[in-house]
């Protein structure tokens, strides 16, 4: 079987470095924030090319409190893409504010700039661009009309650790970035983990004390916060993990650069691309069929396992049916979900095993 994603294989390759930070978080008997997670904050932020970072217990979190600390609240309305994960939405819900959808460019299926300013209204307060499977959206453009309109952008990197837009890091072009560090992430942690990162001093400051229950002392509460902290441990596992980033991204464009390179020429299969004056990072390899379930089926057949990212776009979900759209509301993000299948994308994965998903796909294709 070729998995879609072998968290174990990075595993072995770093193991003994990771077991050895966790035995000392284990012995320093201090387990929450702390040392270990101010450092991995300050190499992240660094890392991001932003002053500041605030770690937080998950990417959510990051967009959450983002949000409530540029000020949004009841009353507002946030601009954002229905072709992402639910939690970019349930964030802007968590905030009180209402998420506004507009759909997605075909080619980089990121938010559209040409269609946001028809979606803004009076209520408007903000933009959540999301860098979908590690390649930023047209941060110019949205940027310009936020300027214009006197909006906040806040960016959902959840998947884009690394990316860049015109020699800019994802998370340093808005107010403020939101990373996710889910296992299964470009940087994942051994558990949940989060952070925002901002040039913002006000912006930092009041998210460090809403992860911590809005304490600017021991027991001073000065706002309604939660308990959004990191691990110490988490910390101290990120740390060891930055440090081979940039080498596993490079992997993954290698990677990716093969899969285009096998895979290319086939009139049926749309493929990923990474667009000028972008650093694409790889975090999902997503090519495009109109047949999408009979390939899915013959490469499952085959022991190649495939993904969906994301089947169905958040507007149509059950959950959100109360936003008030519906089927047809925004087609290039509609037309995305059914055509979408990612393929097995992972620093550790093999040239073998990319060869192997490539010449799978082409018998189901000639076969057809
Ligand atoms: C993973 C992800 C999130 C949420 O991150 P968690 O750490 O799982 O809370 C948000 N937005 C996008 C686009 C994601 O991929």
């Amino acid at each position: 079987m070729i998995p879609l994603l072998d968290l174990r294989a990075q595993y072995r390759s770093i193991g003994d470095d990771i077991e050895n930070a966790v035995i000392g978080v284990l012995r320093s008997g201090h387990y929450i924030l702390g040392q270990h997670v101010e450092s991995f904050e300050r190499e992240f932020a660094d890392y991001c090319g932003t002053r500041f970072g605030v770690a937080v217990n998950t990417g959510t979190s990051a967009l959450h409190l983002s949000l409530l600390s540029a000020g949004i609240g009841p009353g507002d309305e946030v601009i954002t893409t229905p072709f992402t994960f639910v939690a970019t939405i349930a964030a802007i819900l968590y905030a009180g504010a209402r998420p506004v959808l507009v759909d997605i460019e075909a080619d980089s299926m990121t938010l559209d700039p040409a269609l946001i300013e028809a979606a803004i209204t009076p209520a408007t307060k903000a933009i959540i661009p999301v860098h979908l499977y590690g390649q930023m959206a047209d941060m110019d453009p949205i940027l310009a009309i936020a300027d214009k309109h006197g909006l906040v952008v806040i960016e959902d990197a959840c998947q884009a650790h690394g990316a860049e837009y015109r020699g800019h890091r994802a998370g340093s072009m808005g107010l403020a970035g939101c990373f996710s560090f889910y296992p299964g992430k470009n940087l994942g942690a051994c558990g949940e983990g989060g952070m925002l990162v901002t040039d913002d001093e006000n912006l930092a400051n009041s998210a460090r004390r809403l992860r911590d229950w809005g304490q600017q002392e021991r027991y001073h509460h000065v706002a309604k916060g939660f308990n959004y902290r990191m691990d110490a441990i988490q910390g101290a596992v990120l740390t060891v993990k930055l440090a081979h980033l940039e080498d596993w991204t490079e992997q993954r464009r290698v990677h990716a650069r093969r899969y285009a390179k096998l895979l290319g020429g086939m009139n049926s299969i749309g493929l990923p691309t990474e667009l000028e004056d972008r650093r694409h990072v790889w975090h999902v390899y997503a090519i495009r069929t109109p047949d999408r379930e009979v390939l899915r089926r013959a490469l499952a057949e085959n022991d190649v396992q495939t993904g969906l990212h994301y089947p169905i776009p958040v507007h149509l979900q059950r959950a959100y049916a109360d936003l008030g759209y519906g089927r047809g509301d925004f087609p290039e993000a509609e037309r995305a979900s059914r055509e979408v299948l990612s393929l097995p994308i992972y620093p550790e994965l093999e040239s073998w095993q990319i060869e192997a998903v490539a010449k799978a796909i082409k018998r189901d294709v000639y076969v057809q």
